[in-house]
């Protein structure tokens, strides 16, 4: 881990060249940036490890093409209990959001897709480590992330990552 202070803007900017590459036709990328976004202070590489592993989880659900949206936004979070799998801490964060118009994810698996080796997919097209991997780069980040999924319409993942202060 190689931490420093981000803005989180920029680092989805740098990504955006290599994500279009990599969606297939039919495939859309918007980026819809919040503004003023507060500094996190994380690792650069590891979350655009994490952006990545979740835009090509979102190509791989839409096999008829849709739109994959990075947006980002600064969001004040108050403790909330179960919302999707994770728990919601009290705390400012900023918030990157991977949403997806894909095949959306069956409630019976929701409870297990961050586990290592959990794949729905064909053998040789998944190794089911890519959300065990955001997963333990949001925790080391000291973040967390939930997910909104519905049946035929698609996918969100929230990635919220701590904001940081720069002392003046
Ligand atoms: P892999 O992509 O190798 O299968 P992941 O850990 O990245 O492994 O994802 C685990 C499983 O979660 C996938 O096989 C798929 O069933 C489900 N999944 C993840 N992201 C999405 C998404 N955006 N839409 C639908 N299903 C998803
Ligand atoms: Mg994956």
């Amino acid at each position: 881990m190689q931490p420093k202070v981000l803005a989180v803007r920029d680092v989805v900017g740098e990504l955006a060249l290599m994500l279009r590459r990599l969606l297939r036709e039919g495939i859309d990328l918007k980026l819809e940036h919040g503004s003023e976004l507060w500094p996190v202070h994380a690792d650069e590489a590891q979350i655009s490890n994490a952006i990545i592993n979740l835009v090509v989880n979102a190509r791989d659900a839409m096999p008829n093409g849709g739109t994959v949206t990075i947006r980002t936004a600064n969001e004040t979070t108050a403790n909330a209990s179960a919302l999707g799998t994770a728990i919601m801490p009290a705390g400012e964060y900023v918030r990157i959001d991977v949403a997806d118009t894909g095949t959306g994810i069956p409630q019976e698996i929701l409870g297990k897709i961050f586990d290592p080796f959990f794949t729905t997919k064909p053998v040789g097209q998944g190794t089911g480590l890519g959300l065990a991997t955001v997963y333990g780069i949001v925790k080391q980040s000291g973040g967390f992330i939930t997910v909104d999924s519905e049946m035929g319409r698609g996918t969100t993942f929230r990635v919220y990552l701590p904001r940081h202060h720069i002392e003046s």
